[in-house]
């Protein structure tokens, strides 16, 4: 058991592409896996922010770090950025799908363009990203896909109806993936972050009055969460530590989805 139990949580060796990981949640958890050992690939549309993320996390952890320009909202540039990878590190092992946006408006008000946008965005490019690391995964004989949901996937925002559609369908989607893909020994599972500190939520700080103290005040743990609180749990998620866990939703919430 000890000899099994050894590097449990480690991802010396292992590749993991995380969308979206220059800034905010993204960059948390491209954090975490590189302190487990993980080279790491940034696919994200700003290539400044995404070079200087880069050049942090080398530093910082000694890993092999690429950054990759990538729209999700574009089926062949995920196909070409996991081509580039693949070409690149030689394997994907880990796939964290956190690429998102946020439209804030009421549903009479939203357009039917908006709507587009914030599904394909959050939830399409889940869809095309998982797909598109499947065949690699499979053939290596197994991978880890980690989706970010939100509180939105469990509640409704009367203002983040798109949004919030496209958090819910994320979790529905996992479960699928999960379903689909256990005999091949991929495990996909979703982390539910709660209300975390990032330029996203800095939005809805502006747009909405009084939303800093109520996320306090409601969450069970008394402050905002931080992007570096989604490491340990995507950790374990990558890690050989979940391997009999699949199809899961793990909310990182300080309590919130919990509390009465
Ligand atoms: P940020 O705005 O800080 O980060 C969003 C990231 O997504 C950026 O790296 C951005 O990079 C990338 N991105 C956006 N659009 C695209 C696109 N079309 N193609 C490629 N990359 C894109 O937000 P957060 O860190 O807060 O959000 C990260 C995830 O966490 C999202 O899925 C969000 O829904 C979720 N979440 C956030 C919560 C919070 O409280 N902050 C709560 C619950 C869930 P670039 O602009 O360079 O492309």
């Amino acid at each position: 058991m000890k000899e099994k139990t050894k590097g449990l949580f480690s991802l010396d060796g292992k590749v993991a592409i995380v969308t979206g990981g220059n800034g905010g949640i993204g960059k948390g958890i491209a954090q975490g896996l590189a302190g487990a050992g993980a080279d790491i690939i940034i696919a994200a549309r700003n290539e400044a922010k995404t070079a200087k993320t880069a050049r942090e996390l080398k530093q910082e952890f000694g890993v092999r770090v690429s950054g990759v320009r990538v729209d999700v909202r574009e089926e062949e540039q995920i196909h070409a950025m996991v081509k580039q990878v693949l070409d690149g590190f030689g394997r994907i092992d880990i796939l964290v799908s956190n690429a998102g946006i946020a439209i804030h408006k009421l549903p009479q008000e939203m357009s039917t363009a908006e709507w587009d946008e914030n599904i394909e965005v959050n939830l399409r490019s889940f869809f095309i990203c998982a797909n598109a690391v499947y065949p690699i995964m499979k053939r290596a004989g197994g991978g880890k896909i980690i989706s970010i949901g939100s509180l939105t996937s469990i509640f409704g925002v009367g203002a983040l109806p798109a949004y919030g559609a496209s958090k819910g369908g994320i979790v529905q989607l996992t479960k699928s993936l999960a379903v689909a893909w256990a005999r091949d020994n991929i495990q996909v599972n979703s982390i539910l972050p709660g209300w975390i500190n990032t330029d996203l939520s800095a939005v809805g700080k502006r747009e909405v009055p009084g939303l800093t103290e109520m996320a306090v005040s409601r969450t069970p743990a008394g402050r905002w969460g931080e992007p570096e609180d989604l490491a340990g749990t995507a950790i374990f998620l990558a890690s050989r530590a979940s391997d009999y866990l699949t199809g899961v939703v793990i909310p990182v919430d300080g309590g919130f989805s919990v509390m009465a």
